[in-house]
């Protein structure tokens, strides 16, 4: 029995990132219907699944180009009326397009996850503009105050590069200053690769491998400080996790999530996997948490 589902809201991008092959290859913004998103939906909870996740490169400009008005705002609102306990999430997120009506709405809503995936790529603003991303440091900051001002236990992920090409050692300082006014739960991070094809490719890039992986340790070193700071805020507390599937060793059998999205370990029954169940949080890491049955 299936307990995550992924259900694709639109297909390809308008952004053009500098960086990025997927407008090249998967094409302009689609969206698809409203009405066949709901559909599915419905199918998918009454099928018995727990955890939706709405998928688009940038599911913050879904229904632009259906010219009806509807919003990905619309979307959420709409599944979260469906009779049933299950969580919503959806990916990715453009900073450029999150809107207030999106937190608000989120706020709003008590089947959507209190997460959201925003990745910043960089913290300097020119480098930001070299990427074409559409936004500065201080928007992006501004937008995560928005985020928790709106929904004050927020969860935030992100994706960040480190050595865009040109990229100096004080810009770099940019994306280490953000992280630290942000402080996220946690960050995918990646080293600059090239894509054939697309106007960073063809940008002068001076700085070495070994430079760059020097910066992204130091990154690492300190997102790792973060994430084990914030989790190890939720020892003790009592939460609502669903169970999801079974652990991989390390002495725990199940896995499950917060509605924010944390990894929880835990050991109990496989009966309950696709059940939502309180847990006492026991442990944790900078990379999850571990938690026993109430
Ligand atoms: Fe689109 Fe994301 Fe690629 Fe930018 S990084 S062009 S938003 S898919």
């Amino acid at each position: 029995r299936g307990v995550k589902a992924w259900l694709p809201v639109m297909y390809g991008c308008n952004n053009f990132c500098s960086y990025c092959i997927v407008p090249y290859v998967r094409g302009r913004e689609r969206s698809r219907r409203p009405e066949n998103i709901l559909a599915e939906a419905r199918e998918l909870v009454a099928s018995g699944y727990k955890d939706i996740t709405l998928l688009g490169q940038n599911v913050n400009s879904y229904g632009k180009d259906l010219g009806t008005g509807v919003d990905f705002a619309y979307l959420i609102e709409e599944i979260n009326k469906i009779e049933g306990e299950f969580v919503i999430r959806f990916m990715t997120s453009h900073p450029k397009d999150a809107t207030r009506r999106l937190f608000e709405t989120m706020a709003a809503c008590e089947k959507a996850a209190n997460h959201i995936h925003l990745p910043f790529q960089a913290g300097n603003s020119r480098v930001l503009k070299a990427m074409n991303r559409g936004y500065t440091k201080e928007q992006y900051l501004d937008l995560i105050a928005m985020a928790r001002e709106i929904i004050p236990d927020i969860v935030l992920t992100s994706d960040v590069i480190v050595g865009f090409p040109g990229e100096t050692d004080e810009e770099f300082e940019d994306t280490l200053d953000v992280i630290r006014k942000v402080r996220f739960d946690s960050l995918f991070t990646f080293i600059y690769s090239k894509r054939k094809g697309t106007p960073a490719a063809e940008m002068p890039d001076p700085f070495t491998r070994e430079e760059k992986q020097k910066r992204f340790d130091r990154l690492i070193e300190i997102q790792n400080a973060i994430s084990s700071e914030k989790h190890a805020q939720y020892v003790g507390k009592t939460m609502r996790v669903l169970v999801d599937g079974e652990g991989e060793g390390g002495g725990y059998n199940l896995t499950a999530r917060t509605k924010g999205g944390r990894l929880v370990h835990l050991n109990g029954d496989k009966s309950l996997i696709g059940s939502f169940i309180d847990v006492e949080i026991t442990g944790s890491t900078n990379w999850g948490l571990f938690a026993k049955l109430k």
